[in-house]
């Protein structure tokens, strides 16, 4: 029988430990009836530290240059004493270091004689994140010699060009024939035959193209949280983690300032109907959240944000209704702030925005899955709006009292959630 794929994506905190590292092993073997694609983040923080190596070299500061680049060595060279390999694959890790930092000084040195940085040449510097990681990952997982692991640059597998982004699978399927398990970059792909990247937190969508088009049986995207939960830790005592969400709920979640991945990202695989899990590399058993197409939750997260502006609009007398709708949209957009939602009911419209320069909180917008009659007894003094379709009610209190009363209602909703509500 044809083996299915798995993608498993680790950003660059489920690589950056040695514990870590025994749980992807773990992950690897947990999977092993199936072929496994290995996408790569940089390791933490290392691509910020690139783009600060090509700030100091576009300001010709080469000797700051070359302290962020030794840093950025010893971070690796730490890596590698942490997950502890046998002595040799040790020195064939450090040899693979030493060779691509001795690629990044030349690119130094380049830079440094013609006083020029192309953009071309930045976004060599800034692969070099996911360079560095996906090669020292290969060489340890190939050493311990339990794998059947190829390597694969990612420069390979995906092509950019003015008609889009290209994969090129079939290298892939190919590789299958030899290995079951698969190593490669996320974020760095050709374009034009250059070397390019897919943007800032690009791996998740590495991850997500290069999924749909093997139509990967899962997707799992491994961070360093339980999912996606029902409301911001920071916020509420008690949260948990969401078993299902669709990707139409946890887009108005992150609208709302839900931060757990860029999701437009993860939109190749959805339209593909491919399930994206998102799961917590120090808790490998964890079930974790998953994201479909149609999928519903059971329980809606609650999420907020600072500072929004409301203004509602009756639409009483038809000319002055649209004649203000005009003049407040034009003027708040000019000012800078950000429309957030326009909803129009019969008798009237509400325009939210998020006041960006407001130094004070003003408002909270708040969704949440409500039982009616109990929160808006709660919020008999404030305002709120529900908006069926979705089942989302969005509140508007002012922020002094917003954790408390956020708390309360959370409860509350805990408490009269059925499992059928949604
Ligand atoms: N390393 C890249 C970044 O930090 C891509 C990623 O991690 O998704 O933006
Ligand atoms: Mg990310």
């Amino acid at each position: 029988m044809k083996k299915e794929i798995i993608i498993h994506k680790f950003g660059g905190t489920s690589i950056g430990s040695a514990e870590n590292i025994s749980n992807i092993i773990k992950i690897l073997d947990n999977c092993s009836n199936d072929n496994q694609i290995i996408v790569l983040s940089a390791f933490f923080n290392i691509t910020n530290m690139l783009e600060s190596l090509v700030v100091q070299l576009k300001e010709n500061n080469f000797e700051t240059g070359y302290i962020v680049l030794s840093n950025i060595k010893e971070i690796h060279k730490n890596w590698i004493k942490s997950v502890n390999p046998i002595e040799y694959v040790r020195d064939k890790m450090l040899a693979q270091l030493d060779a691509l930092i001795e690629q990044i000084r030349t690119i130094i040195q380049g830079v440094s004689i013609v006083k020029e940085l192309s953009l071309n040449v930045e976004d060599r510097i800034l692969s070099f994140g996911e360079i560095l990681s996906s090669s020292l990952f290969f060489i340890y997982i190939e050493g311990l010699k339990s794998y059947e692991v190829s390597f694969i640059s990612a420069f390979e597998i995906i092509r950019k060009d003015s008609f889009g982004i290209n994969v090129n699978e079939e290298v892939l399927y190919n590789e299958f024939e030899v290995s079951n398990i698969i190593v490669t970059q996320g974020f760095v792909c050709l374009e034009n035959g250059k070397i390019s990247n897919l943007g800032r937190g690009g791996s998740d969508y590495s991850a997500s193209i290069i999924g749909s088009k093997v139509k990967a049986k899962f997707i799992n995207i491994w961070t360093d949280v339980n999912g996606v939960l029902t409301g911001s830790p920071l916020i509420f005592e008690e949260v948990e983690s969401l078993n299902k969400i669709s990707y139409k709920q946890i887009r108005e979640l992150s609208k709302y300032g839900a931060k757990v991945l860029h999701l437009d990202t993860i939109l190749p695989a959805i339209e593909e109907n491919i399930e994206v899990k998102i799961l917590n590399t120090w808790d490998i058993d964890f079930i974790g959240t998953s994201i479909t197409s149609k999928m519903m939750t059971q329980k809606f997260s609650i999420t907020m944000l600072d500072n929004v502006l409301k203004y509602t609009i009756d639409k009483k007398d038809e000319k002055q209704y649209l004649k203000r709708i005009s003049i407040i949209l034009s003027k708040l957009s000019k000012e800078g702030n950000e429309l957030l939602e326009v909803i129009s009911n019969i008798d009237k419209t509400e325009i939210y925005f998020k006041n960006k320069f407001s130094k004070t909180n003003d408002a909270i917008i708040c969704l949440i899955n409500p039982n009616i009659s109990i929160i808006s007894n709660e919020l008999s003094n404030h305002d709120f709006t529900f908006d069926s379709e979705n089942r989302v009610m969005k509140i508007f209190v002012s922020s002094d009292n917003s954790k408390n009363l956020l708390n309360l209602i959370y409860k509350k909703t805990q408490k009269s959630i059925k499992d059928d509500s949604f």
